[in-house]
């Protein structure tokens, strides 16, 4: 195992290409273990380990759940079971609760004098749809230029079309992971919008809901992967890290990037595979 990238996204959720195409492109950049972490769904993970046996990678299965409504808190779990009933069932309430939402943004923008093609939209975008979809949307009809101004103008939070999400607590999603065997890992904490002292103290009830990991080395943390690094390994957290990559020409999540930038990658994914696979 040379380089994980333990943090990738495919059409499943938002991401720009499929499984297959990720898996090889997983390959052309020599990461050797990597894991598909769609947000709320795990649509994406037989198709992966299919790809994955085919090119020899070493795979993880993993998933990347929003919690705290329009705090958006992320919490990823590895090693979980593609067939557990009872994720199945939560992450079928969280896919209706998008799709509701996706028509409500829908309807505000249809109000302001843009209207998109909502359905089509849900049923072509895989198992979890959402705002960038109908960011990439309103681009193509040239209301925007890119799906950025698109959040910017209309979509994003405080903006006219914007309609806040409904989502579990980061504690329930942990407890839920841990309850179904997989490994709760906190998603890029430096995306987090609270203080520090907020998030240490929340670190701590997490903690006792199951927390095990902490993703240290994601690029929103570049500049700070010292700090989360210390917090992580004083606190008996697992280090992990990836690129969150989405899409090509994305400077700042290209696929296998922050392996290079993590100095213990090879021990902490391995240690991380290890305890997942128990
Ligand atoms: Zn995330
Ligand atoms: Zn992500």
């Amino acid at each position: 195992m040379r380089r994980p990238d333990l943090h990738l996204h495919t059409t499943a959720s938002d991401g720009r290409y499929d499984v297959w195409q990720v898996a090889r492109m997983v390959q052309r950049a020599d990461v050797t273990l990597f894991s598909i972490t769609d947000h709320d769904t795990m649509a994406a993970l037989p198709a992966a380990a299919d790809a994955a046996y085919e090119r020899g990678l070493a795979f993880l299965p993993g998933v990347e759940i929003s919690t705290e409504g329009d705090d958006e808190v992320h919490v990823l779990g590895y090693g979980v079971k593609y067939d557990d009933p009872v994720l199945a069932d939560f992450f079928q309430k969280m896919r209706q609760e998008r799709m509701d939402r996706v028509r409500r943004v829908g309807q505000k923008l249809e109000e302001l004098g843009m209207k998109l093609p909502v359905e089509e939209i849900i049923a072509n975008a895989g198992s979890s749809v959402g705002r960038p979809h109908l960011g990439r949307a309103l681009a193509e009809r040239g209301y925007v230029k890119d799906t950025p101004e698109a959040f910017d103008r209309f979509i994003g939070r405080g903006k006219p079309a914007y309609v806040p999400r409904i989502t579990p607590s980061a504690a329930e999603a942990i407890a839920l992971l841990k309850s179904r065997g997989a490994v709760p890992v906190l998603a890029h904490p430096q995306e987090i919008r609270w203080t520090m002292d907020c998030l240490l103290q929340k670190l701590d009830e997490w903690q006792d809901a199951g927390l095990m990991g902490l993703e240290v080395y994601h690029p929103a943390n570049r500049e700070h992967y010292a700090v989360w690094d210390a917090i992580a390994r004083k606190r008996g957290l697992l280090v992990t890290g990836g690129s969150d990559f989405h899409t090509e020409g994305d400077k700042h999540s290209l696929i296998g990037a922050t392996a290079g930038e993590w100095p213990d990658a090879l021990h902490d994914a391995w240690k991380l595979f290890r305890i997942s696979q128990k």
